[in-house]
């Protein structure tokens, strides 16, 4: 041996492996720019869309990224590091979807790797469910297991090798489980050991994933009978069947009042579409995608998969998998569902198209709806928008894009039911002057005696969570604020701890609780005297927890759920819903998760307790939701033969979109609605922007805020861009987890135009100092 022959201290490990090809890979991390890397010929081929492992930054650390470039041409400029590994054996992200992902990072201002991540669900990304197995196989043929057997002692191997050759195991793809094979020769895997060292048999691995069932357990799919279509949903489907089978690119608006049987639509056209052997996406807001919607999807189709939040990491996994197997041509989902990887879609159906938590408020910051149309128009596929309330952009969209966009009415309820009548009460009559507002107001509380009477039930609805959102000293007027926010505090009951006894409205004392935040999620304990004065503390203001025990107080032998984020988990909720639609539970009383979807028959009942908290809120959609809101609750009540009543509580009674949504006038109201948009340059007229920077020091969030306004300032003059604007200006909420929030607006006539600001702004060195910040285009709200 010479010396060369022993490694130098000094020299790395391993000598560098020959590598001809360069790939483009972009990190889920933030960074705002792909990297390349040079793939060691041993790793090669990698594809488009498969995850790689790498050393990354100065310090090398290993990042995963997505390959999103294969055939990099080299540049001499500096030397490229390698990836290290493959992560997947093919890829996660196929062509279409890596097409999808570059439009969204290049519209909503995103970097791809971002984009990427977020197409996958986590479970899918972990392998969650995934386990390694074992499996045996023999290494010798048929004719030399005689000879080999010959040659063994232990009885155990010989059993073995017999197994092996009586199920053919001569192939890895023919391999037998080890676990299974141990099993049924009832051994340790010692002689298993011995016949591999022999090779005589081998030992291959493989991941498997155990299938899970999405639906949950002891919900069977029961056949649902086929319904005879009546003549508005007829004329409705020829026309979307007719734009189907042109095989281009088209949206349809199904615009059809609740009940009127858009769901049955739906089906019909993924029938139609399955006819064509291609696939087709459901997208339902999240708190819609109930056991009963599910259910009627899946009693109709047989290779249906499930995404949402509800399932467990393995449960996605297996949905996931199961879709890009091609095992599942319909899939139901929540927003990320429209990155489900489907080949061959031919129509995506957005149900509720008006709703906005389509909208992702994470980056990116995705409206589910438009990525939707857009997947739609990548694929050449069809796409349904369908609502009792269309939004106002789809709305413009059916008048501007005429030859893209095309309404579709069903302005009759099914069963041809009456409409629910609706009155309005006016809550400034019952206001008791010790301690601000009673929930239930003597006319609704008069109806609910008489509904409970003829054992029929009702809905309730409050959109807010918590007991009471205001904690409040009557003799100084001290409001009890979050420490982080700038927003009061909620309190929440918490039976089991003995911590404040305060007095409610009602007069009943709570035994005990914490204060809330909404927003950051922090809890404190709730002075029993104020902090400021001494003097007891009370609470005013609305929360369902409050409501379920007024509830309690006026109706002790009324059944009553409360439904809300704090107190559903999962589970539960479907339990809840299930008892109350056998008739366990008299009265239902929740947030607008209530809102959507259900259908209970023995409804006549359905009281909005106030119709007037998304009015107060500072946004240029809040008469859009008030609107949305009434229409959508009004619809849960009558479904049936038996005559529904809806009871609206308000104290701004002559608000024109309470005014409308009493009169279920839709058009009316999009008429008043529109004016004001247009005059203001809103949405659906002009596009928005809005770049929302926040940090803790507020003397540093203002000048960053200043400068990138200056620069701003400095694109829109040199590139003559027509761009209204404003800020920085603090946000509606002006700390969220003690972030201060600063925000910038901008408005254009055209998305192009805000395109063309924020190509430039990618492009350019970053604000410095640096704060956190995010962009948010079309948003739905300026919260
Ligand atoms: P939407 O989605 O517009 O609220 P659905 O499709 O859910 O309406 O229809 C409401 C109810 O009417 C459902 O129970 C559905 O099964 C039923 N339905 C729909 N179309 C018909 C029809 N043509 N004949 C009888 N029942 C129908
Ligand atoms: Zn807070």
């Amino acid at each position: 041996m010479t010396r060369h022959d022993i490694p130098s201290l000094f020299e790395k490990g391993e000598p560098e492996q020959p590598a001809h090809h360069i790939i483009r890979v972009a990190f889920e991390s933030g960074v705002d720019s792909e990297f390349d890397y040079l793939v060691p010929d041993k790793l090669w081929p990698v594809t488009v869309g498969q995850r790689v492992e790498t050393p990354f930054g100065r310090s090398n650390k290993r990042e995963i990224g997505f390959c999103v470039e294969t055939d990099i041409k080299p540049q001499q400029r500096f030397k490229l590091k390698r990836i290290s590994d493959l992560v997947d054996k093919e890829p996660l992200i196929d062509a279409g979807l890596m097409e999808l992902a570059k439009w969204i990072s290049d519209y909503y201002v995103c970097p791809l790797g971002v984009v990427l991540g977020a197409m996958l669900p986590g479970a899918v990304k972990k392998g969650a469910g995934e386990k390694k197995e074992k499996y045996i196989y023999l290494a010798v043929g048929p004719d030399e297991i005689e000879k080999a057997a010959a040659e063994i002692k232990g009885k155990k191997q010989i059993q073995v090798l017999r197994l092996l050759r009586e199920s053919g195991a001569y192939e890895p793809e023919t391999a037998v489980e080890l676990g299974e094979l141990l099993e049924q020769v009832d051994c340790t895997d010692l002689p298993v050991k011995n016949l591999a060292d022999k090779a005589i048999i081998k030992i291959a691995q493989r991941t498997v994933l155990r299938s899970l069932p999405a639906v949950p357990e002891g919900m069977m799919l029961i056949r649902q009978e086929k319904v005879v279509l009546n003549d508005d949903q007829e004329k409705a489907l020829a026309n979307i069947i007719g734009r189907i089978n042109t095989g281009q690119f088209g949206v349809t608006l199904l615009y059809g009042v609740t009940d009127s049987g858009k769901t049955e639509l739906y089906i019909r056209a993924i029938d139609e579409v399955i006819k064509k052997g291609k696939s087709a996406i459901v997208l339902l807001p999240e708190i819609a995608l109930t056991t009963q919607t599910i259910q009627r999807f899946s009693s109709r189709f047989e290779h249906i998969a499930i995404m949402h939040s509800g399932l467990t990491a393995p449960q996605r996994n297996t949905q996931w998998q199961k879709i890009r197997s091609g095992e599942a041509g319909v899939v139901i989902g929540a927003r990320s569902a429209v990155f489900a990887p489907l080949n061959n879609i031919g129509l995506i159906v957005v149900d509720e198209e008006h709703e906005p938590s389509y909208k992702q408020d994470t980056a990116p910051r995705y409206h589910g709806r438009d990525v939707a149309i857009k997947r739609a128009q990548l694929r050449n596929a069809h796409c349904i928008l369908g609502t009792a309330t269309p939004s106002l952009e789809t709305l413009q969209n059916c008048i501007t894009k005429k030859n893209i966009f095309n309404m579709v009415r069903l302005p009759k309820r099914v069963m041809n039911l009456p409409f629910p009548e609706m009155r309005l009460v006016d809550m400034k009559g019952f206001v008791s002057d010790k301690y601000g507002i009673t929930l239930i107001s003597e006319p609704l509380a008069n109806q609910l005696s008489e509904v409970l009477s003829r054992n029929e039930q009702a809905i309730l609805l409050l959109n807010r969570r918590g007991y009471s959102n205001f904690i409040f000293c009557p003799s100084c007027k001290h409001i009890l604020h979050c420490r982080n926010c700038d927003v009061t505090l909620t309190f929440h009951k918490t039976p089991r701890q003995n911590i404040a006894q305060i007095p409610t409205i009602t007069g009943r004392h709570i035994q005990s609780g914490s204060a809330m935040c909404h927003y950051c999620g922090s809890q404190t304990l709730v002075p029993e005297k104020c902090p400021l004065c001494g003097k007891t503390m009370i609470m005013i203001g609305l929360g369902t927890q409050r409501l379920e025990e007024e509830l309690a107080g006026k109706f002790p032998n009324a059944k009553v759920a409360r439904i809300d984020s704090d107190s559903m988990k999962g589970a539960d909720y479907y339990r809840l819903l299930k008892d109350f639609s056998e008739g366990k539970i008299n009265v239902l009383a929740g947030t607008q998760m209530l809102a959507k979807g259900l259908h209970f028959p023995n409804v006549t009942l359905v009281g909005i307790i106030s119709a007037d908290t998304s009015l107060y809120l500072p946004d240029f959609r809040s008469n859009e939701r008030t609107f949305q809101l009434i229409s959508q609750v009004a619809g849960r009540a009558g479904r049936s033969a038996k005559k529904g009543i809806v009871f609206v509580q308000s104290f701004l009674g002559n608000q024109p979109a309470i005014q409308f949504a009493l009169k279920g006038d839709f058009d009316g109201f999009v008429q008043e609605e529109l004016k004001h948009r247009q005059i203001c340059n809103l949405p659906p007229f002009w596009r928005l922007a809005v770049i929302t920077l926040r940090d803790r020091t507020f003397e540093k969030l203002e000048l960053a805020a200043k400068l990138l306004r200056e620069k701003i300032d400095q694109i829109v003059a040199s590139e003559r861009l027509q761009v209204k604007v404003r800020g920085p200006m603090p946000a509606t909420i002006s700390r969220i987890q003690t972030f201060h929030r600063l925000q910038i607006i901008l408005q254009a006539p055209q998305p192009a135009i805000l395109h063309q600001l924020f190509t430039t702004l990618r492009k350019s060195p970053p604000i410095r100092p640096a704060v956190m910040i995010a962009i948010d285009i079309d948003p739905v709200d300026l919260l």
